[in-house]
């Protein structure tokens, strides 16, 4: 076994419950300093995409990162607490009220630590990352179990995956053998969770300029690669499934944690968790390829709960999942262009529920929406169909329609 996953039931966000469930999800792993040197600085990363109330179940739930700052501080820690919203970017403002309407200001105030924004970067890699990271001797990250919509794209089919040179559309009866390979990521995890590393409207450039759901994801495991946390614990208690991860999502009480120190591993663990094969999830997929971590189930020890015994229904996946029907065709590349501007998901406008907050308009990378009298515009000849958009929402006034061919033929 080379990896180790610790998985600890906790059926309430209760203050001294869940204290109780993350020490049990450390001890299991073989205590705090196994991964924390004791009076060392950590930064403390909870997943705070926007500001949503912890009901909501989109972010990082305030009293599991108060008790990771109890554990940290009695070993003497200095604690920073922070994240970049993955929408709000340089609007410095809206950071404050996402820390405030999250709770997490509240529970920075309480245990006299401090909460930091991310404005201020420094290039690591290729990449702005916060300067908090330079600051702290240890990285604690803190995601949220949730799935994470994405993207269809054409892919090849597993038995055609050496030996075929040309590209290759599959159609296939099962809905899963095509989300494998499509993702924008699926599930927001341990390794989508540092994304939030990456300083100001940055976020929103990467996006631009890597749409395409395997570079996103390579980019993702080059954050991971520059800036791997020393402890990761997934807040699973409240978790969601459907059209993650903001407001489309649906809740789901899930009543678990999970820490690990491999952030490929505990990823694995939690799509096995959703009923998802970690193969489906293009993070691991390329982390496990560069080494960094388990990625095989067999090779990754569980302690604590047995996941197989838990019975959990597998996660409703995101709705704009590619779900086809029949056989392989092998099309030469004009054709496949052609067939990939025909299928296409969009997003639109719930124009009840619209409040003109204009947030979709600031985050969109390719500028194609349009603040009008009633709601808003898109403008769909520049749409890349990234979704930040819809993940930017706090209304969830944004819905994803598919075209007349991908209706058609069922994806
Ligand atoms: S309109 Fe929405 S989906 Fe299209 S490019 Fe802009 S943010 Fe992305
Ligand atoms: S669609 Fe959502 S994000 Fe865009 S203006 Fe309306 S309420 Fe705001």
């Amino acid at each position: 076994m080379s990896a180790k996953v610790s998985v600890v039931k906790c059926n309430s966000y209760e203050p001294a419950i869940v204290e109780l469930a993350v020490r049990d999800t450390i001890n299991l792993l073989g205590g705090i300093t196994n991964f924390i040197k004791p009076g060392s600085c950590v930064l403390v990363k909870p997943n705070l995409l926007m500001s949503k109330p912890p009901e909501f179940g989109i972010t990082t739930h305030p009293e599991v990162v108060r008790a990771v700052i109890h554990l940290l501080k009695e070993i003497n820690c200095k604690i920073v607490v922070g994240d970049g919203p993955s929408v709000w970017g340089q609007y410095i403002e809206n950071v404050e009220e996402v820390y405030e309407v999250t709770g997490i200001k509240k529970v920075c105030r309480d245990e006299n630590v401090s909460l930091v924004n991310f404005d201020k970067r420094r290039m690591r890699d290729k990449f702005p990352l916060t300067v908090a990271l330079d600051e702290c001797d240890h990285l604690i990250s803190l995601p949220k179990f949730k799935t994470h919509e994405f993207t269809p794209l054409p892919v090849k089919p597993r038995s055609l995956e050496r030996g075929c040179k040309v590209c290759v559309v599959m159609f296939s009866p099962k809905p899963r053998a095509l989300a494998r390979g499509a993702g924008f990521t699926l599930i927001t995890g341990a390794i989508k969770n540092l994304f939030g590393l990456v300083s100001g409207t940055y976020k929103t450039e990467l996006h631009k300029d890597y749409f395409a759901p395997a570079d996103f994801a390579k980019i993702l495991v080059d954050i991971y690669q520059e800036a791997k946390p020393h402890l990761t614990i997934i807040d699973g208690i409240l978790a969601m499934e459907g059209d993650g991860p903001a407001t489309g999502g649906k809740l789901r009480q899930l009543n678990l944690l999970l820490a690990g120190g491999d952030c490929v591993a505990l990823d694995t663990v939690m799509a096995k968790i959703m009923g998802i094969a970690h193969e489906e999830v293009l993070t691991t997929k390329e982390a496990a390829l560069r080494n960094l971590g388990e990625a095989a189930l067999s090779r990754i020890k569980i302690e604590g709960e047995d996941i197989d015994k838990l019975n959990i229904r597998p996660f409703i996946l995101p709705k704009n999942r590619a779900v086809c029907a029949g056989k392989v065709i092998n099309l030469p590349p004009i054709i496949k262009k052609i067939f990939k501007s025909l299928v296409r998901y969009y997003p639109y406008s719930l124009r009840l529920k619209c409040t003109r907050c204009g947030h979709c308009v600031k985050v969109c990378p390719k500028g194609c929406i349009d603040l009008k009298k009633n709601g808003i515009k898109f403008y769909y000849n520049r749409c890349i169909a990234c979704f930040c958009c819809q993940e930017a929402c706090p209304a969830a006034a944004i819905g994803v329609k598919k075209s007349l061919l991908a209706k058609l033929i069922g994806l």
